[in-house]
């Protein structure tokens, strides 16, 4: 897929934008790699056109390292912004791929390995951000863990409260460390999921942290209105990214994976990059507590 050229501007049918694949079944540890994916991804590394729309920008990405969060740095580093990637330790070689996009692009890009589910991390992560990108306008809360889980029996209490401290706990966390830095105009986006209004028995807990994301964001962004920050959601549909294969799904789901949807295939990460640049963009100054759902056409609220 890495071949696909033509960007995310031109004119054509989105049923066949990006091929309909069928995931072979395979099985990465968490938190699983972009590169030992197969089929790869297409993050736009080859495609994403800029247009000039987060210019001099400065932005925190959590899970920049691959999947969604990977097509955002790269779409935010070509649309003008400086970026600080947040990622696991073992997801190094991802995030020194994305890196070398950023610099191609010819924005700086920070590397901040460390863990979000370790309360000290988060404000920890705030603050080397902004030191190093001379300060901060752009939040995305990108990061999260989903491991399936066949009956509420199986699911271990230690599961259910690390995806809680990962997808939700984090956000808070990150997004109160990260608020005394931003000056008005800036923006914070979080990525929630069809998952919230739609939840799969198998994601009890992964789908309530993303119900729980969707409403604090529609809370905090009336909070945080009044003081010119903005603060939106995306909530993607079933997107081909390395959270599938590291028991985010069930295995024999894997080859069926996003077949149901209006447009019968899959998304790629590349294809949800735009969501996050016009929430991000000063183009979307009166769009607050929104959830723009980019999820191949199945009904949502
Ligand atoms: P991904 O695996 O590429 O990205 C998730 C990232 O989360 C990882 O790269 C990792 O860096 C980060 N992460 C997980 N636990 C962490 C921790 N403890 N500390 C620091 N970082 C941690 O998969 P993705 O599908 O691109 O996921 C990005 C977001 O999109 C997630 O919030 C996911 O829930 C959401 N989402 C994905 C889909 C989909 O179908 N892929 C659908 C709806 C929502
Ligand atoms: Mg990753």
């Amino acid at each position: 897929m890495s071949e696909h050229r033509s960007d995310q501007l031109t004119f054509q049918n989105p049923v066949t934008r990006f091929p309909e694949i069928s995931p072979p079944e395979q099985h990465q540890p968490e938190p699983g790699l972009d590169q030992d994916l197969i089929p790869q991804t297409d993050r736009g590394q080859h495609s994403y056109r800029g247009t000039g729309r987060l210019e001099g920008r400065k932005a925190l990405i959590t899970g920049a390292d691959s999947g969604i969060g990977a097509a955002v740095a790269i779409a935010f580093a070509r649309e003008g912004a400086d970026v600080a990637l947040s990622y696991l330790p073992a997801e190094e070689e991802d995030a020194q791929e994305i890196k070398s996009f950023i610099e191609e692009a010819g924005r700086r890009a920070v590397l901040l390995p460390g863990d979000i589910s370790e309360p000290g991390f988060c404000s920890e992560l705030v603050e080397r951000a902004v030191a190093e990108l001379g300060g901060l306008d752009a939040l995305v809360n990108n990061a999260g863990r989903q491991i399936a889980r066949e009956d509420i029996a199986e699911l271990p209490d230690e599961q259910w409260v690390d995806t809680f401290e990962t997808n939700i706990h984090a956000i808070f966390r990150i997004s109160q460390a990260a608020i005394p830095h931003l000056p008005a105009g800036s923006t914070i986006v979080n990525t929630t999921s069809i998952q919230a209004y739609s939840p799969s028995p198998h994601l009890l807990d992964y789908a309530s942290t993303k119900a729980a994301i969707n409403n604090f964001t529609k809370g905090l962004g009336q909070m945080l209105a009044p003081r010119g920050i903005r603060v939106n959601a995306v909530a993607p549909g079933p997107i081909w990214t390395p959270l599938q294969v590291s028991d985010g799904q069930p295995k024999d789901a894997l080859p069926e994976f996003g077949k149901n949807t209006p447009l019968g295939r899959a998304g790629q990460p590349t294809e949800l990059a735009p969501a996050y640049v016009f929430l991000t963009s000063p183009e979307s100054s009166y769009v607050i507590g929104e959830t723009l759902n980019v999820n191949g056409g199945t009904p949502s609220p």
